[in-house]
């Protein structure tokens, strides 16, 4: 489905068939994930009818890319009759291939797009029908409408409830899933006059102003148990090895994402509590200063702050605690001494050391970056936007 008419392109960093089976989101959009029982026939059905849309979205693509048409309806108008008559498609199904390779073509056309036979492939609610209890779906196949049970989480079946719109059949390691997306309601933003710092960095991935610590230990922990692992496969070149380093790559993917989810939610809630808004620098300073970080740049180089933030973000808004970006220029560098406010790069000692050179106020950098951080957020004017 197309994410990228709404405005998301400050979130690059979700790339849909990279997520792990969860919640994840697109603005107050979230996606939930169910995963498919179909019986063996019925899986059957479903692969056959990824592979024909595909196929379809294949002639329809190589239409598109002969004539340079690339607009939904005007290929719809070249090319309709044709898919219709050569794929056993129904026409809600053919008129989800001219979406998907428009799409496709939105984001680059200068190059021929070609669809894998099973591809994700988008649906909406004409071709997908849901009954909560018990859960089963019902969903459009080559074979007729198929009703199968379905299994996902709570936080999933509970976003099941609101609105619904597009969602996407995936096949994932032989089995199927149904990312659907739905509306979430959010709280009416409260005002806040003070605000929770947020510092993102290396050693903690999260220091707030209160100085509470979100250490990323685990992570490194994670990353350095596979990382002889992960060289001895690499030396392999083998198919198997391959498969075993995509394995490696997923564990650490979704383990990092839980620890996200699970410092979003400790900070939401301690802001929520308080009352305060939540302060975070701008992704375009974290993203600078990270590189700026050497030696520590493998442990980090897989660490979305970028996913972090819009944790946090999605989580605040559900519960109406407001999120201010603040400039996220020299917050690492600054004295947090009200009478002094000294910016200097020697003011920071070493990674975790802040010693300020001219008043001589010391303590741990991140704290105090995370104090800086607030105290932006806390003079600047309210209602600024958090995508910077
Ligand atoms: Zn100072």
């Amino acid at each position: 489905m197309s994410h990228q008419a709404r405005g998301e392109a400050e979130t690059p960093y979700f790339a849909m068939p990279n997520l792990p089976i969860g919640v994840i989101l697109f603005g107050m959009k979230l996606i939930a994930q169910l995963k498919l029982q179909p019986t063996p026939e019925q899986h059957a059905l479903l692969k056959q009818t990824l592979e024909t849309a595909n196929a379809a979205c294949n002639y329809a693509s190589a239409v598109a890319w002969e004539q340079q048409v690339f607009g939904q309806f005007a290929l719809q108008k070249l090319c309709y009759k044709a898919i219709r008559q050569q794929f056993d498609l129904g026409a809600d199904v053919v008129v989800r291939v001219f979406a998907k390779v428009a799409d496709a073509y939105k984001l680059d056309n200068q190059t021929k797009r070609g669809f894998k036979p099973l591809a994700a492939f988008p649906f909406n609610e004409r071709l997908v029908s849901y009954k909560l209890t018990p859960q089963v779906v019902s969903i459009w196949t080559m074979g007729g409408r198929q009703k199968m049970p379905f299994v996902c989480g709570e936080q999933q079946l509970a976003l099941l409830q609101g609105l619904r719109g597009e969602c996407d059949l995936v096949y994932r390691k032989d089995e199927f899933y149904l990312f659907q997306t739905c509306d979430v309601e959010e709280a009416p933003e409260i005002e806040a006059d003070e605000f929770l710092g947020i510092d993102m960095g290396i050693a903690n991935i999260a220091v707030d102003s209160d100085t509470t610590f979100h250490q990323g230990k685990g992570i490194k922990h994670v990353r350095y148990r596979h990382r002889a692992l992960r060289e001895k496969l690499q030396a392999k070149h083998t198919d198997s090895a391959r498969r075993k380093l995509k394995r490696l790559s997923g564990q650490e993917r979704r383990y990092a994402t839980n620890v996200n989810h699970v410092i979003a939610k400790q900070i939401v809630k301690t802001a929520q509590d308080t009352g305060r808004g939540i302060a975070l620098e701008n992704l375009k300073g974290i993203r600078k200063r990270v590189t700026a970080r050497r030696g520590q740049r493998t442990v980090l180089h897989s660490w979305s702050f970028g996913q972090l933030r819009s944790f946090m973000e999605y989580k605040a808004k559900r519960v109406g605690v407001c999120c201010k970006a603040v400039d996220p220029r020299n917050t690492s560098r600054t004295c947090p001494n009200p009478d002094c406010r000294h910016v200097d790069k020697a003011n920071r000692k070493t990674q975790d050391q802040f010693l300020c050179i001219r008043c001589g106020r010391a303590g741990h950098a991140d704290y105090f970056a995370a104090l800086e951080i607030r105290r932006r957020a806390e003079v600047n004017p309210p209602n600024v936007g958090t995508s910077a």
